[in-house]
C-alpha cells in the first residue's frame, strides 16, 4: 500500500536543481486509493481508478457513414456504369426487414445499419438518380467507388471486451461521451486529493481587514486555491498563520487530520525559517531545499506525521513555498502541480514545453533553471512568438497575471539573444 517512497531528505540543505528537486519529489509520492462511484454526467475532472471495459462493439452494427445508396459491390462495373434501382429506403434506428436482389440498392441514411449482403454507399453526391423517386435509377460512373466505402464496421471505434479508457484518466469531455456511448452510467474514481491551504506572516491581513502600515493582503491563498481548484481538487482552507510556532503547530495538526496534502506560503525564508524548522522537526522528516532557481528559493517539501500511520496510510505531504507571490506560484507550477496530480493517481501529464522566438534578449548564467513571464502569441511571420510581460521581481503579481506562459531558461543554459527559440511552459487555461 501507500508507503513514503525513498527519502528525499537526503537532499536537505544542498543546492539541488529543479530537475533534481521534481525527481526527489516524484520518487517519494503514492497515488491514493480510495474510490467512488460517479455519475458520467459528474465525471469531468476526475481520475478514473479502473480501466472502463467495453461491454459491446461500438458501432453495434455495420452502418452507413454517408447519406447515400447502399448496394452490393459485386454489382460494381470497373469499365462502365453501374446502374442500380432503389427498392426501399434505410433510416438510422431501423433495420430493414425486405430483400435486396442482384441489381439492387436502398436509399440509405447515415447511421442507418447496413443490410448482410450490402457492403458499399455511394453518397448522393456522387451519383446520378432518373425518373420519379418510386421508380428511380441510380447511376454510379466507372471509377467513382470502391467495393467497401463508406461503410463503419461494427467494433471498429470499441471492442467488446477490451479497455475503452484507461484507469488514470483525468476525464475529460469527450471520455465522458465515450463511455456513454457504452451505455455505462456511471464510473469509478479515486476520490478527490484533499489539499489544505494556508498563508503564513504577521504582515498579512484577510480580505476585508483594514491595510494598516506594513501590512499587505493575502494574496497567495487565492492563487494558490485556483491553482489547486483548476487541478480538481479539494482546497480544506485553513486560513492566515501568524509567525509563531504554536500557531504553526496547531495549523498543521489540523492539517494533517484532514487532508492528503498541506500547501502553506511564506515563513520558510532566512528569518522564519528557524522557527518553521523546528516545528516541522517535531511533526515529521521535512527537508529545506536550496533549489537553484529563480524565481522560488526557499522551497521546503517532505512527509508530515506522524509518519507510518499504520500500513494502509499514507504520510501527508508538506509542499512549503516561498511568499513572494511569483515565487508562490512558480513554484507551484514547478514542482507542486505535477506531484499533486501523481498523488490524486492521475496519469502524467506535465505541463507543455512549446518553443518559441524569444522577442527579447535575456541575461542569465549557467547554474540554475529561471522562469519568466511571458506572453505567447502568434507571430506576424508565422509560428509563435514569446514576449515577456514586464518587471520579473518575484512580488510582481501583475506581469503574472498578464502572462500565459513561463520561458524556462534550463539550468545549464546561458543568455538569450533576441530571436532565438526557448522552451515554455504554458499554464494558462491547461492548469
Ligand atoms: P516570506 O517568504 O514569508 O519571507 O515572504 C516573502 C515576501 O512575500 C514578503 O514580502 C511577504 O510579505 C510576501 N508574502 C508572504 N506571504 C504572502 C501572501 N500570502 N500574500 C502576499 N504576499 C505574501
Ligand atoms: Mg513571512
Amino acid at each position: 500500500m501507500s508507503q513514503p517512497g525513498p527519502s528525499p531528505l537526503s537532499a536537505g540543505d544542498k543546492n539541488i536543481s529543479v530537475d533534481q528537486a521534481r525527481a526527489a519529489i516524484a520518487a517519494a509520492l503514492r497515488p491514493i486509493s480510495a474510490q467512488e462511484t460517479v455519475a458520467i454526467g459528474q465525471a469531468l475532472g476526475r481520475v478514473l481508478a479502473v480501466d472502463v471495459i467495453s461491454p459491446i462493439d461500438v458501432p453495434a452494427h455495420d452502418n452507413s457513414a454517408m447519406d447515400g445508396y447502399a448496394f452490393a459491390s459485386a454489382d460494381l462495373l470497373s469499365d462502365a456504369v453501374t446502374t442500380l434501382r432503389p427498392v426501399g429506403t434505410l433510416y438510422a434506428g431501423a433495420p430493414y426487414a425486405g430483400k435486396v436482389g442482384a441489381g439492387e440498392c436502398l436509399r440509405i441514411m447515415t447511421g442507418a445499419v447496413m443490410p448482410a449482403k450490402l457492403d458499399t454507399v455511394v453518397p448522393l453526391e456522387l451519383c446520378r438518380t432518373e425518373g420519379t423517386p418510386e421508380a428511380a435509377t441510380v447511376h454510379i460512373d466507372p471509377g467513382v467507388m470502391r467495393a467497401g466505402e463508406n461503410r463503419r464496421r461494427r467494433g471498429e471505434d470499441l471492442t467488446a471486451g477490451r479497455p475503452a479508457v484507461r484507469a488514470g484518466r483525468v476525464l475529460k469531455p469527450a471520455d465522458m461521451g465515450l463511455v456513454a456511448s457504452l451505455g455505462l452510467a456511471e464510473v469509478q474514481v479515486l476520490r478527490r486529493l484533499r489539499v489544505a491551504l494556508f498563508s503564513t506572516g504577521n504582515e498579512l491581513r484577510s480580505l476585508g481587514q483594514p491595510l494598516d502600515p506594513g501590512s499587505v493582503y493575502d494574496s497567495n491563498r487565492y492563487s494558490l486555491l485556483g491553482a489547486v481548484q483548476r487541478l480538481g481538487m479539494e482546497v480544506v482552507d485553513l486560513g492566515l498563520v501568524a509567525d509563531d510556532p504554536a500557531a504553526l503547530q496547531a495549523t498543521l495538526q489540523r492539517a494533517v487530520t484532514e487532508a492528503d496534502v498541506v500547501l502553506t506560503s511564506g515563513g520558510v525564508s532566512m528569518g522564519d525559517a528557524d522557527y518553521t524548522r523546528e516545528v516541522l522537526a517535531r511533526m515529521g522528516e521535512v527537508a529545506f531545499w536550496k533549489v537553484a532557481m529563480r524565481p522560488g528559493r526557499p522551497f521546503a517539501f517532505g512527509p508530515l506525521g506522524p509518519v507510518g500511520r499504520g500500513p494502509e496510510q499514507a504520510p501527508v505531504w508538506l509542499f512549503a513555498l516561498p511568499g513572494n507571490p511569483v515565487a508562490a506560484l512558480v513554484t507551484f507550477y514547478a514542482f507542486a502541480r505535477d506531484a499533486l496530480l501523481q498523488l490524486a493517481g492521475a496519469e502524467a501529464t506535465p505541463l507543455p514545453v512549446l518553443q518559441a522566438r524569444c522577442t527579447t534578449a535575456i541575461r542569465k548564467r549557467p547554474g540554475r533553471t529561471e522562469f519568466q513571464r511571458a506572453v505567447l502569441e502568434p507571430a506576424a511571420t508565422g509560428g509563435w512568438q514569446v514576449r515577456l510581460t514586464g518587471s520579473q521581481g518575484a512580488g510582481i503579481l501583475r506581469s503574472m497575471s498578464e502572462a500565459n506562459a513561463l520561458v524556462v531558461l534550463r539550468h545549464e543554459q546561458g543568455s538569450v539573444a533576441e530571436g532565438e527559440m526557448v522552451d515554455v511552459w504554458l499554464f494558462d487555461g491547461l492548469v
